[in-house]
Order: structure tokens, then sequence, then C-alpha cells
């Protein structure tokens, strides 16, 4: 593989940093946990705890680049990450992405490169006990608080009756298209992440039944009343942990039912602007 990436750099800010297209991080968490990396002796910030991860590759994408660094550098089967993010430090023509992920039971993780000395789940609230990477010191506080598990639970029949692409002659195709739209979507813009990479449900009713699921959409079909089955749908996700849940609609009555139920509201021209 082309490796060319590896190689220091300044950025704008002056710094020198390590990765001629940018570097990328995962932070990795379970129940409260984080997995951290204990560096080599031999290494940048010897013996100091950070992140798995390392120099991009010349057009390699942020989360490609933490998954293989992470399985480079660990005993670490990334397939079981289930990523949920991007937060990224831009420093003028250099930048370091956190790929922010979990997964559902915690596996133990060991070292498996020269770079990496120790390997260690570490409760969140005990990392700054730890000697840290400097890097990793500075933009913990920030990516900390993105150990969230967005998910978006759209209205469809709200999000499209609010444009003007005659849905009203056919609701079946309409909706179609709004899940193919949403499905390629490469990442959403939703705090705290700067790219995020939520769960997806469209809630669909009436004439929009049975669009079946798209690549990335679950689609589910209200057998009643829409709004039940969007209310419902909040319940069983705002009891997981880290879920951050919002339901994309302009519905007042829906609104206050999804935020009693726990959830956050968007609404449609903030999904329609994304897509
Ligand atoms: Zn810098």
């Amino acid at each position: 593989m082309d490796r060319d990436g590896d190689q220091f750099v300044h950025c704008g800010l002056g710094h020198r940093h390590w990765g001629k297209y940018g570097a990328a991080g995962l932070l990795l968490h379970h129940g409260g946990t984080v997995l951290l990396q204990q560096r080599s002796a031999l290494s940048l910030g010897p013996e100091t705890w950070g992140l798995f991860g390392g120099a991009r590759e010349r057009d390699e994408p942020p989360v490609t680049a933490a998954l293989r660094e992470a399985a480079e550098e660990s005993t670490l089967d990334v397939g079981v990450v289930r990523v949920r993010g991007i937060v990224s430090e831009d420093h003028r023509g250099w930048s370091y992405d956190t790929v922010v992920g979990d997964v559902e039971s915690r596996p133990e993780v060991a070292p498996a490169s020269w770079e990496s000395k120790d390997a260690r789940w570490v409760p969140a609230g005990e990392v700054t006990d730890m000697n840290l990477f400097p890097a990793f010191a500075i933009s913990w506080p920030k990516v900390r608080d993105a150990m969230r598990r967005p998910v978006l639970i759209v209205d469809t029949a709200n999000v499209m009756g609010s444009r003007n692409d005659g849905w009203w002659r056919d609701r079946h195709g309409a909706a179609t298209r709004l899940r193919d739209q949403i499905d390629a979507v490469e990442g959403f813009r939703l705090p705290p992440f700067d790219v995020a990479f939520p769960e997806l449900v469209m809630i669909v009713e009436g004439k929009a039944r049975g669009i079946g699921d798209g690549e990335h959409v679950r689609v589910v079909t209200a057998e009643g009343e829409g709004d039940d089955t969007i209310v419902d749908t909040v319940r069983q996700y705002a009891g997981v942990p880290d879920a951050d849940v919002y339901v994309i609609t302009a519905d007042r009555e829906l609104k206050r039912r999804s935020q009693e139920a726990g959830a956050s509201i968007l609404g449609p021209r903030w999904l329609l602007g994304q897509l």
C-alpha cells in the first residue's frame, strides 16, 4: 500500500504533526469506558495514553484510516465497531479526525505492533488521571461529549408534505424517493459530531406502506396511526444507553408527545437541507 502519508508536516497554526494528509484515531467506547492505547517507548510521546490511530493515506477517508490503524496496532476486530460519527480538529491545512464508535459487547484488546505497549478499557471519568498523549489530552473534553448514539426517526408524511414535489399524486413514489435520498447522505451535520452517521428510521403510513428498507434506512410501517408508531419507536430507542433520539416533524402535537417520550425535535427543513 502507498504509505506516503507517513511523514511530518507543519499545519497552518505552526505545529509539527505526523501525517502528510492528516491523521485519524478511533474513540471506541462501551458502557462508559473507552479503549486507550499506551504508546510504546519508541514512539512519539513515549508510554503516554491516547487513541489507536495514525496518519491517513492520500484520499483515505478518516473512518477507513482510523479503523485500519486500530486493526494494525491492536487485536481489535474492527468489523464489530459501529461508527456513529466524526469529531474534527481543523488546523488549517492539517486535520485530526476522531472517529467515534461503540461495540455491543466489550472485547478483550491487546497491543499488536511495535507502536503499542498496552491497551486498556478505561472508565471515562478516569481518563484524565492517566498520563495522556498531549494532543489527546487537548481533544478529550470535546470528544468525550460525542460518546453518543444518534438516531433519526422520520415522520415521513410530514416531511413529504413540506415540499412541493408532486407527492400528493404518488405518495408511494414520493416516500421511496425520500428514502433513497436519505440513504444517499454520506454524513449528517448533527452536533456534537462534525459528521454523524445516525441510525435512520422512517415511519410510513397509508399509501406509502410497503416501500421496504433502504440500504441504511429502516422503514417501519404504521398499522394504525403514524404518530402512535413514532412515539412507540421513540420509547424503544430512548431506553438504549447513550442514545440521542431525534424526531423529524413539524407537527405540533407529535412534537409534544415525542419530547415527552424522550426525543429531541428537528424540523423537516433541517432534514431536507442535508439531502
Ligand atoms: Zn496543528
